[in-house]
């Protein structure tokens, strides 16, 4: 057994160890589980907000799966946007935030607008727009998506090949500060593919998400993965810093072999500042079940209230939902 999660249970088969640090936990594309799924959330906790949930239109869906498939990890849920949806509110998620990316410029308006009109459908779905730096007019293809009724943007590093203190992405973060409009930018460092037409090693540094800490003390800032393999870095930003905010996705699943680098997941987060901590999934788009994250999360010994913080309250904050 390789240094489980603390609170991750012991009987389980051993995480995935990936010791080639420099070359990115995806060096080599990663194996599936086939671990069980529960029919439903567990019992007795408190609502549960999936703030972390993708939706694409088919084609790009489809696009994306066999990237993974090559890249990163075998897709255990091949569901298309409504069919997501479906499967995690028939297993009790309250609500979801529904994220994508634009991996081109010119392509933001028309994926806004699709997951406008999937979001239109549902009381429980929160859809975030995007927009590529390299898009002409940013801040007016985020006006109008605002105006679609879409909450807060989401930007990848990675995929979209800039660091998060890049010029280029001065537009988006003022707009967002000035209108009050959350982002979600995947600014941390892992998971690292050669399937990235760049190298986030190059490009992502907790300190570079610092300095547009600094800059925008009035932008909402939320960083995916804990900060993923910063643990130590993001932490540390989180407690000293009023508008970051971090999401768990995927790292408190015990897949990844996360604790050779920065530290294991900060636990303390949840401890410190449980209210900046928001659960969530990266469903349909994962190698293991559906559940295998809050089931931890089920057994980490939180008390009810950071539970409640952790799974709902966080994000209902962040995005202005109405979560009971
Ligand atoms: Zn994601």
């Amino acid at each position: 057994m390789i240094h489980p999660v603390p609170g991750a249970p012991l009987d389980e088969p051993p995480p995935i160890c990936l010791a080639s640090l420099g070359e990115g936990f995806l060096a080599k594309p990663l194996p599936g589980l086939d671990d069980p799924e529960g029919a439903r959330l567990p019992e007795a906790l408190p609502p549960v907000v999936d703030a972390h949930v993708h939706i694409f239109p088919p084609r790009l869906f489809e696009a994306l799966w066999r990237w993974f498939d090559t890249w990163g990890w075998p897709i255990r849920y091949r569901l298309h946007a409504e069919q997501t949806l479906d499967f995690l509110r028939a297993r009790g998620v309250r609500h979801m935030v529904a994220l994508h990316y634009a991996h081109k410029p010119g392509m933001a308006r028309a994926l806004n607008a699709f997951v406008a009109e999937v979001a239109a459908r549902h009381d429980d779905v929160t859809a975030v727009a995007t927009v590529h730096p390299d898009d002409d007019d940013p801040a007016g293809i985020l006006r109008d998506a605002f105006a679609l009724g879409l909450r807060g943007v989401k930007l990848h590093c990675h995929v979209q090949c800039f660091a998060p203190d890049d010029p280029r992405l001065e537009p988006i973060y003022a707009a967002c500060a000035a209108l009050g409009q959350p982002m979600v930018v995947h600014a941390g460092r892992e998971p690292k593919s050669p399937g990235y037409a760049c190298d986030p090693h190059a490009l992502c540094a907790a300190e570079r998400v610092e300095a547009v800490l600094r800059a925008y003390p009035a932008l909402k800032l939320c960083v995916p993965h804990l900060g993923f393999d910063e643990f130590a870095g993001y932490q540390r930003l989180v407690e000293q810093y009023d508008n970051l905010w971090l999401d768990t996705t995927m790292t408190l699943a015990d897949y990844f072999h996360v604790d050779y680098v920065q530290g294991t997941p900060p636990r303390r987060v949840m401890e410190a500042r449980p209210e900046r901590v928001l659960y969530g999934t990266d469903f349909p788009n994962l190698p293991y079940a559906w559940d295998r994250e809050v089931v931890r999360v089920a057994r980490m010994g939180l008390d009810e209230q950071r539970l409640a913080r952790l799974l709902h309250g966080a994000a209902s904050e962040l995005f202005g939902l109405e979560v009971a």
